[in-house]
């Protein structure tokens, strides 16, 4: 089996569970991480045995880790000169500067949901459009919140063939290792409506027709979208079909608030924990059973996502599609998630 080389530009919140994620997998490796200088993060690195790059080329940054306890082995241009596929993890809006580094050393690259899909042309999720990314240079795993959108909107429009979809994004203010962002005592919506959350999801599904309103609220644990979907005349489902519906899709977990005893994201992240994967993470989408329910042709719903994860094994998934070696979603999810639990004794 041909391994494929993986380097990951960034090794923050997502760069860190991205990079534990190939790692899992039989079929890739990671050749290298980047950071911008020395900081506690690299200690990750090291402690994982991924070879440490610095972010830039320049021999003042690269010099910067000499004086610490972290051994860089060069600046990006090295790294890329040695990986198959460049996972872009950096900040939002970094994106078109790093893109031109890419092309340049020839490999394929992937962008995460803070960049605009215009940078790309080609977006991905798992569910809705693996085979479009199949062998493609390059694309952009969307944001957690359209993750999760897809998870559940995609089964039921390849069911019902069109859907129309209102939802609210009910958004987490900060990630837990965040210290400069808030609000910490308001609710504050997001004033630019429609807000890009829906619509984003049209970047892989552009069948859906969808959109959305985003309010930002004083947790770091989750987001939770409240979302209503118009399905077609004659679409033949029930409330006891969409369930089941879910409980067979792949990465999503349906559970009952008040039976479980899940009522709200502080028990679903606590469930997370017991689960046992690194830092805590949910890779899946949260469905509470008991707040679904389809009047006449109208769906309701609440779904929770965990921001920081939903899009981990997504990431995994469009390596193989970049790389053209898996052309089934599904036989890469299975690939994939296996992997992970195998990797975390779980
Ligand atoms: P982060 O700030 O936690 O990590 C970014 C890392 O990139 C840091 O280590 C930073 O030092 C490094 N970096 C800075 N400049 C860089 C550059 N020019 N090139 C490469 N790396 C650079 O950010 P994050 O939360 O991991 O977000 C990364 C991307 O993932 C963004 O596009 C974001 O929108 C997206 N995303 C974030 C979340 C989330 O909840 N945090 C969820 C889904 C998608």
């Amino acid at each position: 089996m041909v391994t494929i080389k993986v380097a990951i530009n960034g090794f923050g919140t997502i760069g860190k569970r991205v990079a534990d994620a190939i790692d899992a997998q039989k079929d890739m490796e990671i050749v290298g991480v980047t950071k911008t200088g020395p900081s506690f993060g690299c200690g990750l690195a090291v402690k994982k045995g991924f070879p440490l790059y610095c972010t830039f080329d320049d021999n003042e940054k690269i010099s910067s880790f000499a004086n610490s306890d972290y051994d860089c082995k060069g600046g990006l241009t090295d790294l890329l000169s040695i990986a198959d596929v460049v996972i872009d993890c950096a900040p939002g809006k970094m994106g078109a500067d790093n893109l031109q580094k890419y092309k340049s050393a020839g490999i394929k690259y992937m962008f995460q949901g803070g960049e605009k899909h215009s940078l790309t042309g080609l977006s991905y999720t798992s569910s809705a459009n693996h085979s479009e990314n199949f062998n493609a240079q390059g694309t952009r795993v969307v944001s957690c919140n359209t993750t999760g959108l897809s998870r559940t909107l995609v089964p039921l429009f390849d069911y019902c063939g069109s859907l129309k979809v209102e939802c609210t994004m009910i958004r987490r203010a900060a990630d837990p290792g965040d210290s400069d962002k808030g609000p910490i005592n308001a609710i504050q919506p997001v004033l630019k409506v429609p807000s890009h959350h829906g619509p984003d999801v049209m970047t892989v599904k552009p069948e859906i027709e969808i959109n959305s309103l985003a309010v930002a609220v004083p947790t770091t644990l989750m987001h939770v979208h409240s979302i209503i979907a118009d399905l077609p005349e004659g679409h033949g489902l029930t409330t006891e079909k969409i369930i089941q519906m879910w409980k067979d899709t792949p990465r999503v977990i349906v559970m009952n608030g008040k039976d479980d005893r899940i009522p709200t994201t502080a028990e679903v992240m606590e469930m997370a924990r017991d689960i046992g994967r690194k830092w805590g993470d949910l890779h899946e989408i949260f469905v509470w059973e008991d707040g679904v329910k389809l009047v006449n042709n109208r769906l309701y719903y609440f779904q929770a996502i965990h921001q920081e994860s939903d899009v981990i094994p997504e990431n995994v998934d469009c390596v193989r599609a970049l790389m053209g070696t898996e052309k089934d979603w599904k036989l890469s999810v299975a690939k994939t998630d296996l992997a992970i639990s195998e990797y975390y004794g779980i």
